[in-house]
Parts: C-alpha cells; structure tokens; sequence
C-alpha cells in the first residue's frame, strides 16, 4: 500500500492534470459558461493537496491552510455549475461567507483528539457546498442538457455521499492522530476522492462542450445578420415539413419574397442603411407570422416563409398583408428616413410536387413574375384576381427579374 504522504502527491498531480485538460479546453473554445470555475477548482485542490503533501503534520498551519484550499474548490465548483445553469448568477459571496465559517470552525476544532473531528467537519463541509452544485444542476430545466447535467450532478452527489459517510464512520473510528500516518480509511478515502474528482472533470468537460456543440449547431443554422434562420436552416427542415404536411392532408404554402431596388439602398444609405432596413423588415415579418411557420433568410434580401396548413387563397392574403407592412415601413438611419417595399411570389402544394425543390422553384417563379410586374406587388397561386392561376413562367425569369428598379422607389426613399 502506498503511504498517504505518496498518495497525497499523487492526487495533486492528477487534479493539475484536470486543472490543465480543463484549461486547455477553455482556451480553445471561448464561451463555455462556468468552465474557468472549474479549472481554478482543480487547481485549488491541487494546490491544497500539494501544501499537505509537502509540509506533512509537523505543521498545523499547512494543513489547516489545505483544508481552507479544498473547501474553496468547492465553492468555486459551485459558482462553476450555477454559471453554466444561469450565466450571470454569482453564488461567490455565498459561498465565500461559508468558507469563512468553515475556517473558523475548522481552526477552533481540537485537532489531536482521536476522534478526528477535523475530518468530521471538513467532510460535512465539503458534502454541503457540493449538494448546493447538485441542487443547482437538478434545477436546471433544459431539455436537451438535462442528460449531461445530471450525470455532472450524480458525480457531484456520490462525492458528497462518499463526504457524509466519511464524517459519520470517522468519530466512531480510532485513528492516529499524525494524519500521514497509514491508515485504511483514509487511504480508501484518498483513493476513491482520486477518481471521483477526475470523473467529475469528464462530467464538467461533458457539460461545457454539449452547451458548445448547440451553440454551434444554433449559429449553424442561423442569419447572423437578422437571427432568422438561414438557407441552410430551411433546407434541412423544410422536406420534413413538406412530409409532415403530406402526412396529415394538410395544406401548405411557400412564399418567396425579395427586397425591391436594394442595391438602390445600399448605394444611397450605405452598408450600414442596408443592414438595418433587413433587421427591420426580418422582423415586420417575423412579427406578422405564426411561431408555426417558418421564415429564412436565404439570400442577400431575399427570404422564405413556409406556411404550414395553409392554402393558396390565405397565402396570399398573409403574402399581401406583409407586403402591406413592409410597404408602410419608416426606417430612421442615421436622422434619414428609408422606405421599403419587396415582391412577393406564392405558391401552395400540389398533388403534382414531388419535392421541396420543386415548391420552392414555383414560389420562386413567381417572384420573377411579381418583379416583372412592377415590384411591390404579390403575384402566385390563391390570386383573387387570377382564381384560374395562370402557370408560372418558366422561361425568361431571370431577365424579368433584372428588370429595372421602378424610379417611384427612388423618390420615396428620401
Ligand atoms: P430588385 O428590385 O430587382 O430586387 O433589385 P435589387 O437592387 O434589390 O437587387 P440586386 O440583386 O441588384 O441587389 C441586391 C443587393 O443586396 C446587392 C448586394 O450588395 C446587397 N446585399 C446582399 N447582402 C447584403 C447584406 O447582408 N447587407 C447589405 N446591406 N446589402 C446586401
Ligand atoms: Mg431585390
Ligand atoms: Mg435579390
């Protein structure tokens, strides 16, 4: 059997490696709420163990100082684990205020009794303030964390049982009062606080790179510009909306819609205008649709809305209506007003749609149609006052859709 004096050194040097894996992941990837917590945790505990290790029993105040040390990784865990639930929470005072009681406590216990009440109140000490992270991680609500974070919070809870269990076993036990002095207990101890506080690491680098990966995920798939979904975002859900509808015998439409005389305000406005006339009109959009239905961003000034079960004739109602919106639309760029106006083209599921692609193009068609007509107008399938629904052109599009700006936009955007 290893002496404990080995078995501290031992420790110290695993929970550094923790401190730096934890670091290293840190550096790596900025924005993973409560790792750095973490990573001064470990190091804490290194650190406590290492004072320990070094200075052996000889000196009282090395060993009080590493219990102090331990006991702060704790807090610091803590305050790691409610940053990640909720980024701006600060249980430091907290917890500060603990560790300061534990000190006092800590240094009024008469460490040369036999009955090893120093352990006693350390471990009970420890248990708590990790109870604290494993409430704080029972609590968080998110769905899809909830896996990584209990699995976090039951190695936080077995370290704090393993904790309980010492504080209770140890006044009933005998034990040298030399604390280096070899001793099953604390041997077990030591060795199972090894690999609990290394499982506890995985669990903390398991919860950071999940909340890592959706963040990744989310700003895959969404519009930096105007945070609504972009091209990719509609490709990939759209198919499965198309089937769901299909599924049910439910209708669905597509709206493609695109800026009029853009490029007109980007040179007039700058950059700058441009970009705010797009939040401004992504989000007349957003706020004249349903949460049910989805709009992207899928070009420059161009965006799509897929309108699940709804037909031709409400879809191009809900086309007009947000044309209308955006048609009334005063942006205040830099004390000068922008206005805006955007084509629109519908289209709505039909028997003879094999595909997305193939809805898509229609709506899309239709856009050109809408250009060629003049700009600000909507044109498609569900037009009252087409209800024959001339088919949209196929041919010639893309010059109709070149087509000059109409200079009534020019004067209006002043
Ligand atoms: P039309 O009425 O035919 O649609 O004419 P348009 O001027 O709107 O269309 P055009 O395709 O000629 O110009 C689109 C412009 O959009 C050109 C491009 O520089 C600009 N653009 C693309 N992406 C962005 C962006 O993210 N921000 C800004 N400000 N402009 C953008
Ligand atoms: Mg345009
Ligand atoms: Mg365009």
């Amino acid at each position: 059997m290893l002496d404990i004096r080995t078995m501290l050194g031992a420790d110290a040097l695993l929970q550094l490696c923790c401190a730096g894996g934890l670091w290293a992941i840190g550096r790596q990837v900025a924005g993973l709420s409560g790792l750095r917590w973490f990573q001064w945790a470990y190091v804490c505990t290194a650190l406590g163990l290492g004072c320990a290790c070094a200075y052996g029993p000889e000196s009282g105040h090395a060993l009080f100082g590493a219990r102090c040390l331990v006991m702060a990784s704790a807090v610091l865990m803590t305050q790691g684990v409610a940053e990640y639930v909720a980024s701006s929470a600060n249980l430091l005072p907290w917890g500060g205020g603990f560790l300061l009681l534990f000190a006092v406590l800590d240094s009024s216990v008469d460490t040369s009794l036999p009955t090893n009440a120093a352990a006693t109140v350390f471990c009970l000490f420890f248990a708590a303030q990790l109870l604290i992270g494993v409430l704080v991680l029972q609590a968080h609500k998110d769905a899809e964390e909830r896996f990584t974070a209990r699995a976090a919070a039951w190695m936080m809870g077995a370290t704090a049982l393993l904790c309980v269990v010492r504080a209770v076993v140890s006044p009933w036990r005998t034990v040298p009062t030399n604390p280096m002095a070899n001793d099953p207990l604390r041997f077990a101890g030591l060795t199972v606080f090894m690999v609990f506080s290394a499982a506890m690491a995985f669990g903390f680098i398991g919860m950071a790179t999940m909340r890592l990966q959706r963040q990744l995920e989310t700003e895959a798939r969404t519009d930096a510009l105007t945070g609504l979904l972009n091209r990719r975002a509609l490709e990939q859900a759209a198919p499965a909306v198309l089937a769901a509808c299909r599924k049910r015998g439910t209708s669905l439409a597509v709206l493609a819609l695109d800026l009029d005389g853009f490029k007109w305000i980007n040179d007039t406005h700058g950059h700058d205008g441009g970009d705010a006339v797009l939040c401004a009109a992504a989000q007349v959009l957003s706020q004249g649709l349903r949460d049910s239905d989805l709009l992207a961003r899928v070009g420059g000034e161009e965006f799509v809305v897929m309108l699940p079960t709804r037909g031709a004739r409400a879809a191009f109602e809900v086309a007009e209506r947000l044309r209308t919106r955006l048609e009334g639309l005063t942006i205040q760029h830099e004390g000068r007003p922008i206005m805006v106006t955007a084509s629109f083209g519908v289209a709505a599921l039909g028997n003879a749609d094999s595909s997305w692609g193939e809805l898509f193009r229609r709506a899309d068609r239709w856009l050109y149609l809408a250009k060629h007509s003049g700009r600000n107008c909507t044109r498609g399938e569900g037009d009252p006052s087409n209800p024959a629904g001339e088919p949209a052109p196929m041919a010639g599009a893309p010059e109709a859709r070149r087509g000059p700006v109409a200079p009534r936009l020019a004067s209006r955007t002043t």
